[in-house]
Formats: structure tokens, sequence, C-alpha cells
């Protein structure tokens, strides 16, 4: 069949009209922007009304009406999976031509543009893509051939405030005096400058490059830009709320003179600001393209009636947010389930009975996912899972196999046995110590010919002249840690001697200093790693464990159950959702919090909301009231959010064995403003709050703020604050957890502390 056959084939005839497969399954709205083909045009939606199936849809309805031809259409999505998935839906739709449309991430696209226009910015097409290592090693460079002391400017923030430039779409010579502050003695400019020389010089680029470049070559050559926007004549972009200005200035370049842009997007699932996205851009979007036709579809096709009234009610309480209707003709279905649990293993044992028997009653595996806050939080589960033979996959990689742990589990067995050559080579020069390739291919020869371990190779060397003095000092040091370590392994709680031997190889300072933003997460790793190395009496036990579960295998072609961030479960939805680790601190994010205030606490809602609206039938929201963190049990408090999911779509379990009189020591914080009996689930915000205001007033939600002490002093009277939806302000009086602001341009209001940051 040939791709016009195909056409006429599924535009076949529907009760004497003639109307294609992909129209016959729209509702009127989606009809609407699918069949609205020139012009800018903007779908703006809650999550699941369809949004990504109108851009599919669009692709066959542009190539059915010949509108454009496959070639002439540009369609970008957040990630590469997505992007084969929507090809591969265009494919069935119209046939084999879809092959031609271009279709990619912002990366994956302007990376193919540049190969065929390197020469423009100095480059040549076969060009480098570097990764973080390299980059590291460059940016050190120019650093040191400028004589900056490396240790007070950490070469990692360097890099990171030029991925910050880039994702704006600045090069070095738009940086103005304010832009670069007074980084590295005011010379942050300059280092941009050598940086980015130094990448042409050898042929390469970074990730923010990609776009950058291709930013230069349209500003700088009219003919090139024209001929896109010749080429490209029709240009879809899913998730639009997370584009960075970098994205979307090259967006509007390639889409100024035909205006044939369709973005599809939704404010409420901003969650990627920490890396430069900027909701704004979606914000402005009827501003920068005038006329354009603002589609809004509000049926949700995804979830029953509790979920989504659950979660239109949670995302109702952010400030910052056009705010929108949705409705569902789906039943109400299942209510909310919410659950505390008394620990971390009790909510990880009972989620993996619940899908045990979900799978029972012919549930589907690859159904269901698990959606965690951050990454370390799937070592509990995986554990779990893998115990019980539970088919499962991780989105990301699998925690025993993350490169920061893989190094840390180098340096325990290491310690355990210095004969482990593996572990040897992983860690000798990580963190860097000046051993280097001569120096390891010293050691080889060593070991080879006297066939020894590479550390015993090493300790003979040191004892040598062959080495320099100075890397004879960082290898005898080496040497003398790792022996050490051994010699106090057997006394020791195995979780200390890890942190000790963390601490001390100076591996966790190194993810400390690193500026990248995946070292935060890393860390946390790091500390979920000793947390599970606290539930073994030996290290040897540990490491037994461990080669276990690293062989373990569960793949299975019943499908798996899915493992992943809230972050990574953009766009995608499951019949059944776990959201475990609702906990204040956790989610939202503590670090979230402290680094962006009230900004931050929005955008880690606006997550929740992402993570709710992933389930299409079956919801399930735990906390547990405590934690291992660390090596330490920790207490913590079920997350706010729960307390602002709407009671009547919920229904509170209480798991086996946890009575509430069990729960009272732990509350700490709480303890001290309750009275009565202790509440219990979403109850606990609620309690909290009746016994702040004394008398059974009613609930005012905002007064969930009570348990942030810290939030509560922040300010004092005559402070200079900034607040998302009002702007700069003074404070003028404090009233518990609300300030008094006079604001510069909204007068005078009161808000809640937590929205406000100093400015
Ligand atoms: P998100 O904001 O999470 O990315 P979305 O708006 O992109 O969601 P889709 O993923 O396109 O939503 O659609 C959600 C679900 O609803 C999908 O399973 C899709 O097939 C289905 N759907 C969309 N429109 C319709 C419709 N008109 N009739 C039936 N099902 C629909
Ligand atoms: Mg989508």
């Amino acid at each position: 069949m040939d791709d016009n056959d195909k056409l006429e084939n599924n535009a076949e005839i529907d009760e004497g009209i003639s109307k294609p497969l992909w129209l016959r399954e729209l509702n009127e709205a989606q009809k609407n922007a699918v069949t609205n083909l020139n012009g800018p045009l903007l779908v703006l939606s809650g999550a699941g009304t369809g949004k990504t199936r109108v851009l599919t849809s669009r692709l066959a309805q542009l190539i059915a009406t010949r509108t454009a031809n496959p070639f002439n259409i540009l369609a970008v999505t957040f990630t590469n999976k997505a992007a084969r998935e929507m090809r591969k839906r265009a494919v069935d739709l119209v046939g084999p031509m879809a092959e031609q449309i271009t279709l990619g991430t912002f990366h994956s696209v302007a990376a193919q543009m540049l190969r065929r226009h390197a020469e423009l910015v100095g480059l040549k097409s076969n060009f480098t893509i570097l990764d973080s290592d390299d980059q590291l090693r460059l940016i050190k460079q120019v650093m040191e051939a400028d004589g900056l002391d490396l240790k007070r400017w950490p070469p990692r923030m360097m890099l990171s405030l030029f991925s910050r430039w880039k994702d704006k779409g600045l090069t070095p010579e738009k940086i103005t005096k304010s832009e670069a502050g007074d980084a590295v003695q005011g010379r942050a400019k300059s280092l941009f400058k050598s940086y980015q020389d130094r990448l042409l010089a050898l042929n390469a680029t970074d990730f923010g490059d990609l776009l950058l470049h291709m930013l230069t070559i349209f500003n700088q050559n009219s003919d090139i830009l024209d001929l896109y926007q010749k080429k490209l004549t029709h240009i879809m972009v899913d998730e639009y709320q997370d584009t960075n200005v970098a994205q979307y200035l090259w967006l509007r370049l390639l889409s100024s003179s035909h205006k044939n842009l369709c973005c599809v997007g939704d404010d409420d699932q901003s969650i990627y600001g920490w890396r430069g996205a900027e909701v704004g851009n979606i914000l402005k979007f009827e501003h920068d393209f005038p006329g354009a036709e603002i589609v809004r579809l509000e049926e949700n096709y995804r979830s029953t009636g509790h979920i989504l009234a659950a979660a239109s009610q949670l995302i109702s309480n952010n400030q910052g947010r056009l705010g929108k209707s949705l409705f569902t003709t789906d039943s109400d279905g299942e209510k909310i389930r919410i659950a505390g649990y008394w620990d971390g293993s009790e909510e990880a044992r009972t989620i993996s009975s619940q899908i045990e028997s979900l799978l029972k009653d012919g549930q589907l595996l690859s159904e269901m996912a698990v959606l965690v806050r951050a990454g370390y939080q799937t070592r509990e589960f995986e554990e779990r899972f893998i115990a019980i033979g539970l088919p499962y996959r991780v989105v990301g990689t699998r925690f025993y196999e993350r490169l920061e742990i893989r190094d840390a589990l180098s340096y325990l067995r290491l310690v355990y046995q210095q004969s482990d050559d593996l572990a040897f080579e992983r860690i000798i020069n990580t963190p860097r110590r000046g051993l280097g390739e001569a120096t390891l291919q010293l050691i080889y020869k060593l070991s080879r010919t006297q066939n020894i371990s590479l550390f015993e190779a090493a300790k003979k060397l040191i004892m040598s002249d062959d080495l320099k003095p100075q890397v004879n000092r960082a290898l005898s040091k080496f040497i003398e840690d790792i022996t050490r370590w051994h010699s106090i392994h057997l006394d020791m709680q195995p979780d200390a001697l890890a942190e000790i031997i963390l601490e001390e190889s100076g591996y966790v300072t190194m993810w400390q200093t690193h500026k990248s933003p995946e070292a935060p997460g890393r860390l946390e790793n790091i500390k979920e790693l000793v947390t599970a190395i606290g539930e073994f009496e030996t290290l040897s036990g540990f490491l037994e464990h461990i080669s276990l579960v690293m062989d373990n295998d569960t793949q299975s072609t019943d499908g798996e159950v899915t493992l992943m961030t809230l972050h990574a479960a953009k766009g995608l939805e499951f019949d059944t959702v776990f959201l475990p680790g609702w906990e204040e601190g956790i989610f939202p994010s503590q670090r979230t919090l402290e680094e962006n205030g009230g900004a931050g606490l929005e955008e880690e809602r606006r997550l929740a909301y992402v993570g709710i609206t992933r389930a299409r039938r079956k919801l399930f929201i735990s906390f547990a009231a405590n934690r291992r963190i660390h090596g330490l049990w920790q207490s913590a408090i079920p997350s706010r959010f729960i307390s602002e999911l709407p009671e009547n779509h919920l229904i509170e379990e209480m798991a086996r064995g946890l009575s509430i009189g069990r729960i009272e020591p732990v509350m700490i914080g709480l303890a001290e403003t309750r009275v009565g009996k202790p509440g219990y689930g979403p109850g606990w915000d609620r309690m909290a709050i009746r016994t702040k205001n004394s008398q059974n007033t009613p609930l005012d939600m905002n007064n969930v703020q009570v348990i942030t002490k810290e939030q509560q002093s922040k300010f004092t009277i005559g402070d200079r604050v900034f607040h998302l939806k009002f702007g700069m302000g003074d404070v003028q009086e404090i009233e518990g957890d609300k300030l008094d602001i006079q604001f510069d341009k909204a007068g005078r209001k009161k808000v809640i502390a937590s929205f406000v940051t100093h400015k």
C-alpha cells in the first residue's frame, strides 16, 4: 500500500462524511486545533487533555490535506523517546512518508542543523559534543592559564554559570556588566570568551552551544535563516512550558516569516525552572504573535473524577498561574488512597504487596509506576522488588549502577580486599590526585611482571625512585589511607566506616564542590548508600548483598513496574501510580525551598500536580513517619501537599501495626502546638492549625505554613522583599506567618511569608 492508498484508507467514509481516522477521535476544541493549520496557535491546557494527541493528529492533518510536505514540518518534543513515539504514531496514520518529518528534541534538531553550517561559527562539521568531564578539564585549563585559584573559584561553578548564560541565548559579547556581576573578580565574561575560544580551537561544542551557535548563525546570515524558514514551514512544539530563552529565540526566528508555529503546553506543569526553563514564554505567546489563536482544552481523558478533582484542588494553591478548569465524563472512580507508614521500609513493603495483588487481579505491571521526588528514593523500592522477584525497570539508571555509587562501592571493596584490581583502577584517581595514565601504566607493568595485585605493585613502586616526588607523595597517601581504613574495618559499624572513608578520601568533597545540576542528586545517592549499609552488621555482609543485587536481572516479558522520578514522568500515563515519600523536606524538597523560597514551593507543587495527573485509575499517595537518612533515624511530617488535597476525594489508610499512639512521640515540632489527640494523615496539619488558632476557627489552608518555623521569623520590618505575584515591596508589619507589605506596584497587601523572598 503506498502512502496515498493509506491516506485514502484512513480517510474512509463515515456516515456519509469523509473524515479521517484521527479527526474522528477528537472533540470539538481539539479538532479546532488540529484543523487550524496556518498562523500562530497555542494550545494551553491542563494535564491529560490531549495536547500531545493534538500534535500527532495535526502532523497527520498537515500531510493529508497537503498543507505541508512531511519534510516541511518540524516537531519538537521533550525527550528522544517521545519523538520516536510520535513518529511511529504519525507513520501509522499517514504512512512511511511521515519518516521525513524533522522530529526530535531541541538539542538533536539543532545538532543536525549545526553540522551543516558549522564553518559559519568556526567549527568543522565533524565537531565533537563534549561530555561534562571534558568540559571540566577544559575550563580548568582556561582558569589555570588565567592564574585563578581553583579552590576559591570552583570550575564547576563557572561551567554552570556559562550554561545559564547559554540557556538565555547569551554569547560572550552579549554579557553585560550586571549579568557578569563580580564573580571571579569580575573576570567571568573574559573567561567565558576564552572558554568559547578553546572549544572552537578543539572543534568542539558543549550542549548549550548547539542552540547558541544556531542562533548566531541565523542572526548573522539572513540567507541561511531564510533557507530554513522556507524549508520548515510548519513548526510544532510539545511541553512548551519548559522551553528556555535560547529555545524560544530559536523558534521565534524560524517561524518569524510564516508564523506557522503551534505550541502546546501547560503552565501548571512547568517543572524545569531550575534548569533555565521560562514559563514566561508561554505567558507571552499572545504578545509575541499578535492574533494568535488560543485553544483551551478542558476535557481530561486520562483520569477518573477523584484523581482529577484532587489534582485541580492541589494546583489551585499556586498563585502564579493562569488558572483553568478541567472536567471528565469518566466516572469518579476509586478515591485516592493516602497511607501513613511507620517507616520507609514498611512503605516499600506495602507498596510491593499492593503491586503484587493488583497483578493477581490481572493488571499489567507495565501499567504501574512508582514515582519519586529524588533519584536516591528508588533504592528502597529496588531492593524490595529484587527481594520478592518483582520485575521492574528504572528510567534513568538503577541505583547500584549509578556512577557515584559504583565509585563509593569501589572504595569499600578495595578497603575490604586490596587485591580488588577493578576497584583500584576505578578510584585511584577519583577524586583527582595527580595519579594519571603514566603512573597507572607503571603500576600495570609491575603488577604484570611480578604477578601481584595493582595495590601491591603500587606499594612497591612508592619504595622506589621511579615516581616523581609529587606523584610518590600522592600515591603513598592513597595507600596509607586504604591500609588504615582496612585496619579499622572490623571494629566499626559499616555505615560509620563508609562515612569515614568517603569523607577522608575527598570523595564527598569532590561532589560538594561540583556545581553541576546533577551534583546534589549524587550526594543524596551517596547518603542513601550509607543508609543502606547501616542495615548490615558488617562490611562483608553488605558487600555480599551488593554482589547479589547487582547480579540480579529481573527482566520479564510480562512487563515491568516502572520506577522513576517525577521529572522523568512528564507526558506519560499509567493505570496505577504510587507516589511515596510525601514528607516535608523530601517533597516539597527542603533544598528547593531554601534556594528558591515561594517560587520554589510553587514549582514543587507543580511537580506534585504532574505526579497525580499521571494516573488513569488508581492513585496511592504515602508518607512514612520515620526515615533512616544517612544512617540516622529522623522523624518526618507529612507533606503540606497532602493537606491540600480535598478530603472528600480521599480514603485515609493506616498501615497495620501503626497506632496513633506510636506516631505521637515522633511528631517533634508539631507536638508543642497540638492539643487533644494527635491527628493522623492529612489531619496532622489541620490539627496543628486548629491549635494555633486556639478556637475551632475555620481552617485556612495557608496556615499550613506554620509547620516550617524558620520561615516565620525570617523577616523583619523594613525588609526589601520579592513576591511572585506582586513584585518588589517593603515589609511593614509582621503577624505570625503573614507579612503586611507595601508593594511598589501592587499597593499594600497581606501575604504569606513563605511566598516571599529577600531581595
Ligand atoms: P500531559 O499534559 O500530561 O502531557 P496531554 O494533554 O498531552 O497530557 P495526551 O497524553 O495527549 O494529553 O492525552 C491523554 C490521554 O487521553 C491519552 O491516553 C490520549 O490518547 C487520550 N485522549 C486524548 N484526546 C482524546 C479524545 N478526544 N478521545 C479519547 N481519548 C483521548
Ligand atoms: Mg503531553
